[in-house]
């Protein structure tokens, strides 16, 4: 995959500057400490021209992960919105992954930092089928324990996490992981979160031990509109493996349908669950095809 070329353009600290010319410093605290925050945004080429799907949200979520990290965070929310849509242009992109990341200056020390940089990047990234059905692994690692770092916040080094989470599940054959919190309750995906349908009802784990994604609550605004009964309660992997179907939701991975977790095979057919219509809807309202305002 490549991520820029010489062309490619970035917003770093107020300016656009080309991607081969931006330096960064060795003995940044975010480098050496995971001491950072980032975000995952999309835009889509929709009729009405590019559209940043839920760009506030997003960048509120990065202001608020900054803030649980003690990370200041000197940015108003509006000119970080303007400066991404100028980014895409500047880029001539229009289907895009957007990743703003917060780094910290040179120190060694385990202080709080007393300063921080912003870059926004984005290359293109082309519609998902959703076709394909994802087989989990419940993983060996579990999510960290809330009370060891804020899992509310979008930080870098919550990662290492996610990287031997999937590292794991594809070295065992499937093609992404599960994982499970401290109380050994279902958590969620290294990048994603989890629904899984009962007898036409969903479910899914609270806010607490996951990252609160934008995705899952567009999900849950989603059951609202489409009168699909909604609960938010831990699931156990018993829980899980009683399922009649299942999926993840992310910005990147959008809706994704499952076809197994374990040796264990979801029996309903995917296009006839109600995970399947939350695809579809989901499809709609990111390329604009529904106006969130009137169907929500
Ligand atoms: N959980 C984790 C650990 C993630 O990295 C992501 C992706 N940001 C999600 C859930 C889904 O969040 P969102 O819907 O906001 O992309």
């Amino acid at each position: 995959m490549q991520y820029y070329n010489s062309e490619t353009i970035l917003f770093t600290n107020g300016q656009f500057e080309r991607a081969v010319d931006v330096t960064t410093d060795l003995y940044g605290q975010s480098l050496h400490y995971g001491y950072a925050v980032f975000e995952g945004i999309r835009a889509y080429n929709t009729h009405n021209g590019t559209r940043i799907f839920k760009a506030r949200e997003h960048f509120e979520r990065l202001k608020r992960s900054a803030e649980l990290l003690h990370i200041p965070f000197k940015w108003k929310v509006n000119d970080l919105i303007k400066q991404t849509y100028k980014l895409l242009e500047l880029n001539n992109l229009k289907d895009a992954y957007i990743r703003p990341l917060i780094y910290c200056p040179p120190s060694m020390t385990l202080v709080a930092a007393q300063d921080s940089s912003i870059m926004i990047c984005a290359w293109e990234w082309g519609a998902y089928s959703g076709s394909e059905l994802l087989r989990l692994g419940i993983s060996s690692y579990e999510r960290p324990n809330p009370k060891s770092t804020p899992m509310e916040a979008k930080a870098s080094g919550n990662y290492v996490n996610s990287i031997l989470a999937t590292t794991e599940a594809k070295s065992k054959g499937f093609d992404e992981a599960l994982l499970l919190d401290m109380n050994r309750n279902i958590a969620e995906a290294p990048g994603a979160n989890i629904f899984i349908e009962k007898n036409g009802r969903l479910f899914t784990p609270p806010l607490g031990n996951i990252l609160p994604g934008l995705t899952r609550a567009t999900v849950i605004d989603l059951c609202r509109v489409l009168d699909i009964e909604l609960t938010e309660k831990h699931l156990t992997v018993k829980d899980l493996k009683h399922a009649d179907s299942a999926f993840l939701c992310g910005t990147a991975t959008e809706i994704a349908g499952l076809a197994s977790v374990d040796d264990y095979v979801f029996p309903l057919t995917w296009t006839e669950s109600a995970g399947a219509t939350i695809q579809r809807t989901y499809k709609s309202l990111v390329l604009d095809k529904q106006n969130y305002e009137t169907i929500i």
